[in-house]
């Protein structure tokens, strides 16, 4: 998925790191001609690139990025009570990951890229303990496979 740059960082040997706007990390390098980035050497050249778009493998992955904290938890739905917003496909807010995290039963999360899980407690999703992994700004939906107990959690960077 096209992210864009939100900062620079290096890694343990000195190599740049570009953050992005999804909190995933990317190396970026300057070496000729492989990859001719000559902005990267210098501090006014990296600012230049702030806001910039790079792709994303770890976004289409479904990687759950590291570092993030809960912020917030819905209540626990149940197939009689499900939003009608969750099963009609939506995204969530920029930067915001979300877990769908299934109690009881089980839970069909289909995603707008081709992907989909059937959610079962503990097991069944793309990574972090079964649940579900929904990604920054990719449409997807739910849909209740009989009874089934679950609510949906998001996760940023702490502050
Ligand atoms: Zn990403």
């Amino acid at each position: 998925m096209q992210r864009h740059i939100t900062s620079f960082t290096r890694d343990a040997e000195g190599h740049w790191v570009a953050r992005l706007d999804c909190h995933h990390p990317q190396h970026v390098r300057h070496r000729p001609p492989l990859s001719d980035r000559p902005w990267l050497t210098t501090e006014a050249g990296r600012a230049s690139r702030i806001g910039a778009p790079l792709d994303c493998l770890r976004c289409d992955d479904f990687e759950w990025p590291a570092g993030l904290v809960c912020v917030h938890s819905t209540p626990i739905f149940d197939a009689r009570r499900v939003p009608a917003g969750l099963l009609r496909d939506h995204t969530t807010r920029q930067g915001t990951w979300g877990r769908i995290v299934v109690l009881d039963g089980a839970l069909d999360y289909v995603t707008a890229v081709g992907r989909h899980w059937r959610l079962e407690p503990g097991r069944g999703g793309s990574g972090v303990d079964g649940a579900g992994v929904v990604v920054p700004g990719m449409k997807h939906h739910v849909a209740p496979v009989g009874d089934v107990r679950f609510r949906v959690e998001f996760h940023r960077p702490p502050g």
